[in-house]
């Protein structure tokens, strides 16, 4: 006799990521039932591991939006998910390295205008002044001082917390392994241990979403990235803004304990599921960092790690319905950056449930854009 347990709900969700967990939540606060499915634990994939930033500076324009709502989540962290996850609007600064790196950088605020980022370019000697610790290397940066940063093995757990608290059905240590479609409900089975029917399904399954949304007839060219993460000793606290550098490069934050937390480069997929920062990296990364940050001179390394993100070419997600299989909506794809938009994408994903539509605009991350029709050339007469 099996012994499978069968459950009924309105939303099933693959990924306990902060995108899922986040949705989860929101689903829940709209009165909707939800069971979510995590092969390991949640918030112990990208969303656990990685750099911390939280930052809206820099983004393309099509996401500030959804950046701006997850800002005002972000402000609101205690009472949403019963912790402040170290969460700290210390101000993120994007170093230039160059003349044109500081164009580019002016380019981008006035662009941006209309966002309110509130963006302050820096350069010369109130550069020195303000940031003596930084090397010579630096010509400027642009300033936003209300971005910020977090503990993601804080934060990401606590989403899953919350939506478990406001009633929904978490699994832990349940990989979906066959997902199914009659036409009007789906079918998720995690091996002989649990099966669940929902009319609709969230795959925010991070960088495994690809099969899913292959189930579907939606293959996209989502691959797997691994960003290298070092943390230091303890040092004497000299720095409260989070960095990062235009152009790309490397990244940096120093935590209230004094260890300075630094990204950047690439790790080595050991397969599928593992990763691991190779020394290559690191030792590339030890050098930037040096060269930006001299105070790192004889710092030691205490711990390096990397974590498998889903990445797509054009570096935006895919967050919005399924073109194929009314009831799909993907979340995934978020290219190294869905800390801080996480938790605006999980409430985009509650309200596309509720009401077929999002209050913020998500045009720019559909999943039609990967099934644009060709131009048809017109044969000549
Ligand atoms: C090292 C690193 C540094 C980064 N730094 C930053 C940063 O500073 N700022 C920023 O904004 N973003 C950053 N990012 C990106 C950010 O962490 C991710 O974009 C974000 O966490 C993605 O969340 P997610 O919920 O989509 O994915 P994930 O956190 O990967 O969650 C997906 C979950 O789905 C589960 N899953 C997959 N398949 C199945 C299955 N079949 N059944 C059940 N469960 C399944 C996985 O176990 C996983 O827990 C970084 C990423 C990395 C790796």
């Amino acid at each position: 006799m099996s012994s499978i347990k069968t459950l009924r709900t309105d939303v099933a969700i693959v990924g306990g990521g902060i995108v899922g967990s986040s949705a989860a939540l929101a689903l829940r606060q709209m009165g909707i039932g939800v069971a979510l499915l995590e092969r390991d634990l949640c918030g112990s994939r990208s969303s656990g591991v990685n750099f911390g930033g939280v930052r809206r500076q820099g983004r393309p324009l099509s996401q500030l939006p959804l950046a701006q709502r997850a800002h005002r989540i972000w402000g609101r962290l205690p009472s949403l998910i019963g912790t402040d996850g170290e969460y700290l609007r210390s101000g993120h600064f994007k170093i230039a390295r160059s003349e044109s790196d500081m164009a580019s950088l002016e380019r981008y605020r006035s662009q941006s205008l209309d966002f309110d980022l509130g963006l302050e370019l820096i350069s010369d000697a109130r550069l020195r002044e303000r940031c003596p610790w930084l090397g010579a290397r630096a010509v400027g940066g642009s300033l936003c001082v209300e971005d910020g940063q977090a503990n993601p093995r804080l934060v990401s757990p606590a989403f899953a917390l919350a939506a478990q608290r406001a009633g929904a059905q978490v699994f832990e240590r349940h990989a979906v392994d066959e997902v199914a479609h009659d036409g009007a409900m789906f079918m998720l089975r995690s091996g002989n241990a649990l099966e669940v029917h929902a009319p609709v399904l969230l795959n925010c399954a991070g960088a495994w979403s690809g099969p899913i949304a292959t189930r579907f007839d939606e293959p996209v060219p989502l691959r797997s990235g691994n960003p290298v993460m070092v943390v230091t000793e303890p040092m004497p606290h000299f720095m409260d803004w989070s960095l990062g550098v235009e152009g790309g490069g490397i990244y940096g934050r120093q935590v209230a304990r004094g260890n300075l937390v630094l990204g950047g480069g690439a790790g080595i997929a050991v397969d599928a599921d593992r990763t691991r920062a190779g020394s290559d990296a690191i030792a590339t990364l030890a050098a930037q960092a040096i060269e930006l940050l001299p105070a790192l001179r004889h710092a030691h390394f205490i711990r390096t790690w990397s974590g498998t993100e889903g990445y797509l070419p054009d570096r935006q997600p895919v967050l919005g319905p399924s073109r194929t299989t009314p009831g799909l909506f993907h979340g995934f794809g978020f290219s190294g950056a869905g800390f801080q938009i996480g938790p605006a994408a999980g409430e985009v994903l509650a309200e596309l449930v509720r009401d077929g539509r999002s209050s913020t605009p998500i045009g720019a991350f559909s999943i039609e854009r990967f099934f644009a029709e060709e131009p048809t050339t017109p044969t000549p007469p």
